[in-house]
């Protein structure tokens, strides 16, 4: 009989197309989902200054800065003279 074996290529020649559909990506394209994970742990860089007593230096957003214009790190190395 050779009808049997017609569906039989049929059938395995259907499932080949599929098979290679599938892999090409032929049919619809895929959206990716949107609102994904934000960068917000990005590090921020921030200027660093230099204490002018101790020499250590650390974020200018946590410095003291004296009078005159120099850095300091504690209260202590701002208000010190001499
Ligand atoms: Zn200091």
């Amino acid at each position: 009989m050779a009808v049997s074996r017609l569906i039989f290529w049929l059938l395995v020649g259907g499932l080949a197309i599929s098979a290679l559909r599938r892999l090409g990506g032929d049919g619809s394209p895929r959206h990716s989902a949107s609102g994904g994970g934000s960068p917000a742990d990005a590090p921020r860089i921030e200027n660093m200054v230099r204490c002018a007593q101790c020499g250590g230096y650390l974020p200018e957003s946590e410095a003291l800065r004296g009078q005159d214009g120099r850095w300091a790190c504690c209260p202590e190395h701002q208000g010190h003279s001499g």
